[in-house]
Formats: structure tokens, sequence, C-alpha cells
């Protein structure tokens, strides 16, 4: 291990969906740090919004609105589109959403499915919001099933967002992480009935690290150095993308944080007797339009209900 290399990454497999790919000569707190960045900060699109006219279905309202939410949306192109809470139109418009219009009606004594590819979107010029599909057959998932006379009538609208929100948000179905194949840092027990090591089946990622020596002393200043990551995704972003975007999201969080901090020690030096320079106003306010920062955010600065609470602008001195 040589961690003055600096930050290594080998990809082992890549597909359309997925990466699996290994991190080295990072600190665990880093690998973590970008596995959950990646599940829940990587802002994308989903449907938050639904206006229903009609509905007819055996389906209740706030049943279809949940369903419509967890469609996949294109998200490529979405560092385009602004969030609606700070954006200057009062609800939505095409600067902070994507609109769609489903409109389905079961005339024949058969069953009728509605899908995805149902949806219409309404022209905003791009590819951004249009259905995930995996080929041109895919007609996407199943939202409803309607009987004969049953029928949809409803307009959908999209907003950009994060996981830490929704999990609709989220462009990762799931991410895989290991470290320590072997076990050798003992950060995991394993229930057995005789023996773990009989027991449990191995990692197919133990191949990547040398099989320890059950006679060595065990070495309690050891630490962890490749991380193995599994990054599924459910097809808004490319793998790729949600990989560089969430390290990307990492380093304007650790920004921000360096930049408050900074302020801070500007304060303090101005102030001689350094009784009440405090971190009062570290908090999570500032910086742009990021998620969870920033002037009209619910979480953020100033004007809106957590504004002045512990969470927002200047009240904690
Ligand atoms: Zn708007």
């Amino acid at each position: 291990m040589d961690r003055d290399q600096g930050p290594s990454i080998t990809i082992r497999d890549q597909k359309d969906d997925r990466v699996d790919f290994v991190l080295g000569n990072v600190d665990l707190s880093v690998a973590n740090s970008l596995r959950r960045t990646m599940l829940a900060e990587i802002p994308t699109l989903a449907i938050d919004l639904v206006e229903i006219d009609v509905n007819t279905s055996v389906l209740a309202d706030e049943f279809l609105a949940h369903r419509l939410g967890l469609i996949p949306l294109v998200s490529e192109g979405i560092q385009n589109l602004k969030y609606s809470r700070d954006c200057t139109c009062d609800n939505y418009c095409p600067r902070c959403s994507v609109t769609y219009e489903l409109r389905a009606k079961c005339d024949t004594d058969s069953t009728m499915t509605v899908y995805a590819r149902d949806l219409l979107k309404y022209n905003n010029g791009s590819t951004l919001g249009e259905v995930v599909f995996k080929n041109e057959s895919d007609k996407g998932p199943i939202i409803c099933k309607l009987r004969k006379h049953q029928e949809l009538l409803i307009t959908c609208i999209a907003k950009k967002g994060i996981a830490k929100e929704h999990a609709k948000w989220s462009p990762c179905a799931a991410v895989g992480f290991e470290y320590d194949p072997w076990n050798k840092l003992k950060h995991t027990d394993y229930w057995y009935e005789v023996d773990a090591n009989e027991e449990w089946p191995k990692s197919k990622n133990c191949d990547w690290e040398e099989q320890p020596d059950p006679e060595e002393k065990f070495d309690y200043k050891a630490k962890p150095n490749d991380f193995y990551f599994d990054v599924e995704t459910v097809g808004n972003l490319p793998p790729n993308e949600v990989v560089l975007q969430g390290i990307a999201t990492l380093q304007t969080k650790l920004a921000s944080i360096v930049m408050e901090l900074d302020k801070d020690r500007v304060e303090a030096s101005n102030v001689e007797d350094g009784g009440f320079t405090t971190y009062g106003r570290t908090d999570y306010g500032h910086g742009g339009e990021t998620p969870m920062i920033g002037g009209a955010t619910p979480y953020g600065g100033g004007d809106n209900s957590f504004g002045n609470s512990g969470y927002g602008g200047g009240a904690w001195n």
C-alpha cells in the first residue's frame, strides 16, 4: 500500500447500466462518502406533481401518483434545469420542470395495460425527461391496467431533485461496496455454527487480495486500502456519469465547508476577545444551487420556514 501515489481506479466490468470498479489508495471515509453521495445526492429528474382530471381505474389517485414518480426519466442534461424552489416561477415552468400527459381509455372487453411509453412528453427541445427504455420494443414499467369504460386523464410534472429528499430521485438501484474481503481487520462478525471459514462463501473480491496467514499476529493498526464498488443504475444516468457526478457533488460539499471555515477564521481574527467568535455560522447555508444548500431551499438560507432555525440562516450567534 502506498498512499503517496494518490487514488487509483481499476474498472473490472462495465455495462450499460452498471460499473464494477476498485478504488484504491484512499481512506475508508472517502470511499464511503463517495458511495453515499452516489446513492443519495446526485440530482436527477422524476415526476413530482400529478394533476388527476379523470381516474376511474381501480387504483387510488395517490397510488397512481406514487407509481408515476418511480418511472426512470432520462436525466442527462439535468444541469440545465433549475430546482423549482430556486426558480422565479410560482409553481413550475419549462425552466424547472418537464410536463407529460397521460390519456388512456379502455373501450374493449379485454384488459388494457397502460405503460410508461404512453406518457406523452411536452416538447422541451431535448431528450431530457424521456422515459428510459431498454430497447425499441420495451414499453417501460406498467402504470396500471384498465377494464372496459375505465379511463385516465392525467398531467404529470417532473422536477429536479435528489434522493435525500425522496428515493425516486436516486440514480442508483444499488451500490455494492466491500473492503477487506478476507476480514483481516475483523470489522465484521460472521455468525457461524462451528467454523465461520467453512460456512461462509468466499467473496469474489478475495482473488484481489492476498490470503492472510492465520498464524500472523493481528495488526491493530492496519487500514483498508482497496474498495470494491459495484454501481448499478436505474437507467436515468449512465454509470460513468453517476460516478463522476458523485465525485463532483462531494467536491462541492467539501468546498462549501472549507469556505465556511475560512469565513469563521477571518471573523475570529477580527475579534480581539475570542469569547464569542464561536462556530455559530458554520451551518449548511450558502453556496449556489446545490440542493441542501443556498438561498430559497427548505434547508438553506433566510426566507422560509426553516430559515432561522438550527439549519438555516444567521440566528445562531
Ligand atoms: Zn420555474
